[in-house]
């Protein structure tokens, strides 16, 4: 089957035509400036890359424009848009209505839209790029892939903050976790790796990105995820803070002289790593200024070092035991340096990083020595190839349904 994958943004969409029987991506690529100007890169599998300006005022015309591309006659990969057979759509918050993908039914999409106050920012835009796609292509499937859906297993211990439970009635204020899609396929590939089923291993995902978050994964079901209500709890990111007591958000506003607004937006955009440092919220310039002598671009590192380790110990914890820590994600696949200073002191628990194993950048490794009795890997994270994998299951079990049906109704 040829499924288009779609990844949308306020701003951007991004897009990948997948074969889901070889899992070979066809083509990919971006629409970036949504409703300022509009630029489409476009890029078919073993060939250059296309890139020019094109007025985009809507997403609408975003996937017009990438569905005239996918069958353009020179360098389209495709003779009509109706060899896409289904279109899977990464969605961000599915609150507690989503523990897995599903069929985007208009139906469904009203529930969706019910979790919007639960990610303003995030969930109108994937509506939106939904609602382009179906309007251009009324018979296709279109499944719902959500960010949070694989963390829906976790433990009401787990979920449930120490606020008036009340709001949790109200307004559903809990933990959800996000990254969901990266840690279900990074966990399972993991114990593929320790050629075992998930349901036997115990295994630490440490997704470390732009954003990152850390999640327990105990017999194939999250127990436990760093990220929350947002995803602005959990670890030290790029621009977000992570965990704080939540008395600096007011203190700030009271000592700067600014709104909450403002001080919300000093906590998601100007801190972590980068408000630590002052460098930059990449891992690549902090490292380069580190090892210039910058000592707050050490301690920004150190700091995300430390809170990692700080999480992976707990989470051990929370699993009575480990079999697998795993890294992945744009830092967690290419900083042999940060998985060494993650995994230093880790002895105790039989997890031993070989130094030479470990110098992989965006390999799927195993990164611990022979005889270290927890495994230590690498594995790159591919979201796009969960949500297609995703998306034909649910496309191939709604014909069964359907066949089933068309039967019973005879
Ligand atoms: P996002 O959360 O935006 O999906 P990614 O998973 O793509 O983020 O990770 C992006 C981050 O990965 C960059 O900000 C950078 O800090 C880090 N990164 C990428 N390549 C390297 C590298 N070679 N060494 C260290 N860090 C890297």
């Amino acid at each position: 089957m040829k499924i288009l994958v779609i990844n949308c943004g306020s701003s951007s969409l991004k897009y990948q035509v997948i074969d889901s029987d070889t899992e070979h991506v066809l083509a990919k690529g971006l629409c970036e400036r949504i409703g300022i100007d509009g630029r489409l890169t476009y890029q078919p599998t073993g060939q250059d890359k296309i890139k020019y300006d094109a007025p985009m005022p809507a997403h609408r015309q975003a996937v017009e424009l990438v569905l005239k591309q996918l069958t353009d006659p020179e360098t389209g990969i495709l003779k009509s848009v109706d060899e896409i057979q289904a279109v899977g759509h990464r969605m961000v918050h599915g609150g507690e209505k989503f523990a897995c993908s599903t069929l985007l039914t208009d139906e469904v999409l009203k529930t969706v839209e019910s979790c919007n106050d639960l990610a303003p920012l995030h969930n109108p835009p994937t509506l939106v790029g939904v609602a382009a796609c179906k309007e251009l292509m009324p018979t296709t499937p279109m499944v719902g892939v959500f960010d949070t859906a694989f963390h829906q297993t976790m433990a009401p211990e787990a979920y449930i903050y120490g606020l008036p439970y009340e709001y949790y009635e109200k307004y559903g204020m809990r933990r959800y976790g996000f990254h969901g899609t990266s840690h279900k396929f990074v966990s399972q590939r993991t114990a593929e790796l320790l050629g075992k089923k998930p349901e036997d291993v115990k295994v630490i995902v440490c997704h470390l990105g732009n954003g990152s978050s850390i999640s327990a994964v105990d017999g194939g079901k999250c127990v436990e995820t760093s990220m929350g209500l947002t995803p602005l709890e959990g670890l030290i990111m790029g621009t977000r803070s992570g965990d704080i007591d939540p008395t600096c958000i007011e203190f700030i506003a009271h000592k700067e002289n600014i709104t909450l607004e403002e001080a919300m937006t000093i906590i998601n955009k100007k801190s972590g790593v980068l408000g630590i440092s002052g460098v930059s919220s990449d891992f690549r310039d902090l490292e380069e200024a580190a090892n210039e002598g910058n000592e707050r671009a050490k301690l920004a590192l150190d700091a995300f070092c430390h809170h990692v380790k700080k999480y992976i110990g707990s989470y051990i914890a929370v699993m009575n035991g480990i079999d697998a820590i795993v890294f992945t994600a744009g830092i967690g696949e290419n900083s042999p340096e940060v998985r060494e200073q993650i995994m230093e002191g880790f002895g105790f628990i039989g997890a031993t990083i070989d130094p030479v194993a470990n110098k992989v950048r965006g390999k799927e490794t195993l990164i611990s020595t022979p005889d270290s009795k927890v495994k230590v890997f690498c594995v790159p994270t591919n979201e796009e190839l969960a949500i297609c994998r995703d998306t034909v299951e649910i496309v191939t079990k709604k014909i069964v349904e359907d066949t089933v049906k068309e039967v019973l109704n005879k």
